[in-house]
């Protein structure tokens, strides 16, 4: 996700700069102001309530904008990113919207303030006030919009230098030029971005082999628990002993266990495009606590995919795969086979499931053979990167 904060005095341009980001990184729009004058336009409680403040060029007060942040942002959480405009304008609002990232996961990348001296600001409401037909496009109101600026919405700033995300724009260069420093800032921003890919699929389905290959193709680090765990077994760790018991019993592993190596992986693994987790998240507790650890990181997961092969078909190729040297512990005999497959019915369905609500799922046929599947995947992670630029 890209979530990113314009800000400005009344006047500064972030509307016309909103138009511009919302078109080239697909963003959600959110202008406080807008759904305010909605508000009114609907003559709902909430507008009503709003009228002679805005009439006047106060602000509104918190509670009512962490009501219409609140319905917004929850009626679109599977949206590429948010674009804030005129929020958050106190330092309350800049703890709400903190609020309101974690909530959805996310967090705010940047907030980018454009500088725009007073009198500019005056003379751009007014020229606009011509046109706009907004009753507080007239002088006295902006001179109070603009108190109100000072007073009220200048000390966020603080909030956002604190926090290391605090960009500033000469806003009173042209609109062209406004613009190309906003993207050289998006840019930055996206190219620090981690591409995580959550890789889902019953055992079989060949979301190993085809996890290897994309993050090959696409300079992912490939991150699979499985092998994580053989190594130790090979290597004869005491954890190794110990997830040798539990395989030839057919349980899972102990998240502790995981969470350290892929805590490990996670810390070493520098310089990457992102990850590609295989066999991880089984759980929804694991789902949490991949979230937890990509957090630390500063990240989050950026696509899942689920590829889909039919149950026969999974047990005639791991019965196949298990008379090969490719033959994995946990796949020597029909019972432990039977035995995965139903451990990924009963908890791993329900991330999957999870995940589907929060992200959306893309769904790849996995019965072609190798390559075409291959190539099905690659134009879904093309997709999902190109998005993202
Ligand atoms: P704008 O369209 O952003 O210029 O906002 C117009 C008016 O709506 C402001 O002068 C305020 O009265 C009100 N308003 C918009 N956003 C907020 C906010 N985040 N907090 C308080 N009042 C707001």
């Amino acid at each position: 996700m890209l979530n990113i904060a314009l800000f400005g005095p009344p006047g500064a341009g972030k509307g016309t700069q909103s138009e511009y980001l919302i078109k080239k990184y697909r963003l959600f729009y959110i202008s406080t102001g807008d759904l305010l004058r909605k508000e009114i336009a609907d003559k709902t409680k909430l507008g009503r309530e709003a009228q002679n403040i805005i009439a006047s060029g106060g602000l509104v007060s918190d509670e009512i904008i962490v009501q219409i942040i609140e319905k917004t942002i929850t009626e679109n959480p599977d949206s590429r990113g948010f674009l804030f405009d005129g929020f958050p304008r106190t330092y309350i609002q800049a703890y709400i919207l903190e609020g309101l990232m974690i909530k959805l996961n996310t967090s705010l990348d940047c907030l980018i303030s454009l500088d725009v001296p007073e009198e500019e600001s005056v003379s751009r409401l007014l020229n606009r006030g011509k046109t706009s037909g907004r009753s507080d496009d007239n002088e006295k109101v902006i001179r109070n919009r603009l108190k109100e600026y000072n007073d009220k919405t200048l000390p966020v700033l603080e909030f956002y230098k604190d926090k290391g995300i605090y960009k500033e724009i000469n806003g009173a260069q042209s609109i062209d030029e406004v613009k190309l420093e906003i993207r050289t800032i998006v840019k930055n921003i996206l190219s620090k971005k981690l591409y995580n890919i959550v890789v889902f699929g019953y055992p079989g389905s060949g979301r190993g082999s085809q996890g290897i290959a994309i993050a090959k193709k696409f300079g992912l680090e490939y991150v699979a628990t499985g092998p994580m765990l053989e190594e130790e077994i090979e290597n004869d760790t005491e954890t190794g002993r110990r997830i040798k018991d539990l395989y030839d019993s057919g349980q899972l592993v102990p998240d502790e266990i995981v969470v350290q190596l892929i805590e490990k992986k996670l810390e070493e693994s520098k310089g990457i495009r992102g990850f590609i987790f295989k066999g991880y998240p089984r759980t929804l507790v694991q789902s949490y606590i991949l979230d937890g650890l990509l957090k630390k990181h500063g990240s989050s997961i950026s696509q899942v995919i689920e590829i889909e092969v039919p149950t026969l078909e999974l047990i005639r190729r791991l019965d196949e795969r298990s008379k090969t040297d490719r033959c994995m512990p946990y796949d020597t005999s029909t019972s432990k086979i039977v035995k995965r497959l139903q451990e990924h019915e009963t908890k791993t369905v329900t991330v999957i499931e999870k995940y589907n609500q929060l992200h959306g799922v893309v769904k790849v046929d996995g019965m072609g053979n190798f390559d075409e599947v291959h190539e099905n995947i690659s134009a879904e992670v093309e997709e999902g990167m190109k998005s993202m630029r």
